[in-house]
């Protein structure tokens, strides 16, 4: 055991820094990052040597990260998408949820538990963490697709009902541990008054929110907008996401991920106070990373010897449960990458399962051990996941080519990720970004005629563009196979219209390389960033600033001479 820190400070830099280095070499192995984080983790945890920070502090500071990735869900969410996917989520998660605990009660009657103590057990088993999934969504860039539309969805649904798991578990704990409802059992009235009593409050705060928050919290913004303060309204969109969680689970009852989710999908429906917000989080990513690294810190690779059937055992559960999935989404009749996308990303379990898993210890409910073979399964479980994703996504190719022709053209070409098709265009014209500059600047050249591609990051933006007509590959551009797939080799004319000046950097330097006679322009917004376009290979780097500065002259010098003496002489 090493040396035990509780200063908060110590976890965030340490936790930090490690997750930086870890999630680094995880990305020069060709690893998702989250295994680097992860490992962090358990270095800074109890269970090796060296450092260990306070696993209590840990597990607060991942909350926070929750509560702002689930209010940046919530803004790309209207209530018509969460309403769009219920026919697919409401049987689908409840049929999920109820084999998942009943395998996992299956497994701690094998354990020698009883059944009371496997539905609790089996219940832990089969609620997905939000953060895993989102990230997954995230990276593959599915979040505001009808895919993500579904797993989000289904992880709403998993939420509300941890919420009433969790509600339910004290008076029912009782029956649950004697499996006798004469000794402790509660009644059922009392019982049905307390499911009565919780449905309730979530209702009233989603309608307090809906009805009060729906115009408060836009208003709210635009006001402080108003002040002009940068720092106000970044401080103003924190408060609301986190003082929404708060209230939420303090007042109502209701998750911290749920109240915030709920907050964002409040301040999706005007789009300013949308973009703004999302502006404003960037703490988001790294809350999220310590997330990862407190999980990491809960993890004790001693179980993995000591345990391991057990652990295979739950283990397996999870990958069943995420199979049922499967099957329900197909028995409805979406396409296998809509069900596999599903399914992979319901195979894995996190915080979710931690808080029932310690409600049911603190209860008596559960055995300590339990606690041991969750949290082993959920590291296990996230360690696999990426590693699942990329053999899914094999199985898919075999599975179409299997079926060639027996499968329609469209749902073929499903795929647990947005697919990068290459472009067909030759001596076209390639613009990254499509916001204020790429807009005015691709909508011209498509009218004089140019053959265009625009490679674009922002779902919104990309579904303006496809609506256009205009080709369109969505993605980060300085991403390697992104900009491949715009065949930079043969184009003309690259015009790099992103405001950041490292990303720009990057793609001029890889358009250079792969095509030395392309034009390239880009844009800049400081004299150093001209001159580090310019040293990567652009042809012509236009700094905004300097083009306002011009056209602002440009209008004073047109101004009539006598205008300008009369001004003169009335000071
Ligand atoms: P604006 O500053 O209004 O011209 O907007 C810039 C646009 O570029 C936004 O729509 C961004 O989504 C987009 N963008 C910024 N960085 C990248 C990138 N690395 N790859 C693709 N699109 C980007």
């Amino acid at each position: 055991m090493g040396h035990e820190s509780s200063s908060l400070i110590a976890i965030v830099v340490i936790g930090l820094v490690l997750a930086f280095v870890f999630g680094t070499i995880a990305n020069r192995l060709r690893i998702s990052p989250l295994v680097g984080y992860l490992l962090a983790g358990v270095a800074v945890g109890p269970f090796t040597p060296g450092f260990v920070a306070d696993q209590a502090l840990a597990s607060q500071l991942a909350e926070i990260g929750v509560i702002l990735l689930m209010f940046g869900v919530g803004l790309h969410f209207s209530l018509s998408d969460l309403l769009s996917v219920r026919r697919i989520v409401l049987p689908g998660a409840t049929v999920q949820i109820i084999v998942s605990t009943m395998l996992g009660t299956g497994v701690a009657r094998l354990l020698g538990w009883s059944t009371g103590v496997g539905i609790v057990f089996g219940l832990a088993l089969s609620v997905a963490s939000t953060v895993v999934l989102l990230r997954t969504l995230h990276d593959r860039r599915l979040i505001d697709s009808e895919r993500g539309r579904i797993a989000v969805g289904w992880l709403v649904y998993q939420d509300l009902l941890t919420v009433i798991a969790l509600v339910l578990l004290p008076p029912l704990s009782g029956l649950l541990r004697d499996g006798d409802p004469g000794t402790g059992g509660p009644d059922p009235g009392a019982l049905a008054l307390t499911l009565g009593f919780t449905l309730a409050k979530v209702a009233a705060f989603i309608a307090l929110m809906l009805m009060v928050g729906r115009r408060v919290i836009p208003a709210l913004l635009h006001y402080i907008a108003h002040t002009g303060s940068r720092e106000l309204f970044r401080l103003a969109v924190l408060a609301v996401a986190l003082g929404v969680a708060f209230v939420a689970a303090e007042l109502f009852g209701v998750s911290f991920a749920l109240g915030a989710f709920v907050a964002g999908m409040v301040l999706s429906e005007s789009q300013l106070s949308q973009r703004a917000a999302e502006e404003s989080l960037p703490l988001r990513d790294a809350f999220a990373v310590l997330f990862f690294v407190s999980v990491g810190m809960l993890f004790d690779p001693a179980v993995l010897v000591r345990e391991p059937g057990p652990l295979a055992g739950t283990l397996l559960v999870v990958m069943l449960g995420a199979a049922t999935a499967f099957l329900i989404v197909r028995v409805r009749g979406y396409p296998i990458g809509t069900a596999l996308l599903i399914a992979a990303g319901l195979a894995q379990i996190g915080e979710f399962s931690f808080i029932l898993a310690d409600l049911g210890i603190g209860l008596g409910v559960l055995p300590p051990r339990a606690r041991d073979l969750i949290l082993g399964t959920s590291i296990l479980s996230i360690l696999v996941n990426p590693i699942l994703f990329a053999a899914l996504e094999r199985f898919r190719t075999w599975i179409e080519r299997r079926e060639a022709g027996a499968v329609a053209p469209a749902a073929a070409r499903e795929t647990t990720q947005e697919e990068l098709r290459p472009t067909l265009l030759t001596g076209h014209a390639v613009l990254i970004g499509y916001g204020r500059v790429g807009r005015l600047v691709g909508d011209t050249l498509k009218q004089d005629g140019w053959p265009l591609l625009v490679i674009e990051d922002a779902a919104e933006a990309i579904e303006r563009l496809r609506a256009q007509g205009i080709e369109a590959i969505a993605g980060n551009a300085a991403e390697d196979p992104v900009l491949h797939a715009a065949n930079l080799a043969q184009a003309r004319l690259l015009l790099v219209a992103i405001p950041n000046a490292f990303e720009a950097g990057q793609i001029v330097q890889q358009a250079r390389a792969a095509n030395p006679a392309l034009e390239i322009v880009a844009r800049a917004h400081f004299d150093a960033e001209v001159d580090h376009l310019m040293q990567f290979g652009a042809n012509r780097v236009i700094m905004g600033e300097r083009e306002i500065a011009h056209a602002m002259l440009e209008h004073a010098r047109a101004l009539p001479e006598r205008k300008i003496s009369a001004e003169k002489t009335e000071r």
